[in-house]
């Protein structure tokens, strides 16, 4: 199958308020603009200094969203260009995202990732570490960031209740963030706080019935890798 037709595929079975990322870590930039052509227009990719080749290859009208883990001394390598970083996941990270966002004269929208696996190796704050970071002065006091939502990896399983539990949990931990919004007037930092990145090839659709807004598809688009 071509790029450009399992990429309709996929499109086609989305509901429309749900956000399509093509994640091309790996993949050639004349795949990459195969999709391009197709009409997409988000791209995510997991390492900064890879993105930023490709960013500087293709056209400009393409968001670049960073889906992988992100060290804090690479940040100013992407903060010009880069349109979300999904895997924000410590204040510190945060303080940077937002020095370098003020530098380049901008804001820039980040997820904060939320570790809902089983598995030890997913990065992420749990939900004690999440509202005591967007509760701290030090939060509310940054503007040059703005949280959009919440992202979250489930655990590599085959187990799909296992995997519905995690995203189920995620949902609820997002709706009590949209709660606590509400009454609390918290900040104009979650003004914007509506996005729940979640799903990957193998689970998007049980992530999309669980509530996800934004799905990150890499090998059914592109092929393994
Ligand atoms: C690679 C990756 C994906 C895409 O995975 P596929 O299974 O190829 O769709 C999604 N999210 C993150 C964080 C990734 O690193």
């Amino acid at each position: 199958m071509s790029i450009q037709s399992n990429l309709n595929t996929i499109k086609a079975s989305l509901p429309e308020h749900v956000t399509l990322v093509a994640v091309s870590k790996t993949k050639p930039v004349s795949d990459l603009m195969q999709a391009y052509e197709a009409g997409q227009r988000i791209f995510g990719e997991n390492k900064i200094q890879e993105m930023t080749e490709k960013w500087e290859q293709m056209p400009k009208d393409i968001q670049w969203h960073m889906i992988g883990h992100v060290q804090s001394n690479k940040v100013k390598y992407m903060a010009s260009y880069v349109s979300l970083i999904h895997g924000v996941d410590s204040l510190k990270l945060l303080q940077e995202i937002n020095k370098q966002a003020l530098k380049n004269n901008k804001i820039i929208d980040c997820l904060l990732q939320i570790y809902i696996a089983e598995e030890e190796s997913k990065f992420g704050l749990d939900e004690n570490e999440l509202n005591a970071l967007i509760s701290s002065s030090d939060f509310k006091a940054m503007k040059n960031i703005r949280i959009l939502g919440l992202m979250g990896m489930a655990t590599f399983t085959e187990d799909q209740n296992q995997i519905k539990k995690e995203f189920i949990h995620l949902k609820s931990i997002f709706d009590s963030i949209q709660k606590q919004k509400e009454v609390s007037q918290n900040t104009s930092t979650l003004d914007n706080f509506s996005t729940i990145s979640m799903g990957m090839s193998g689970d998007y659709q049980l992530a999309i019935e669980c509530g996800s807004t934004m799905v990150r598809i890499g090998s059914s688009i592109f092929g393994g890798r």
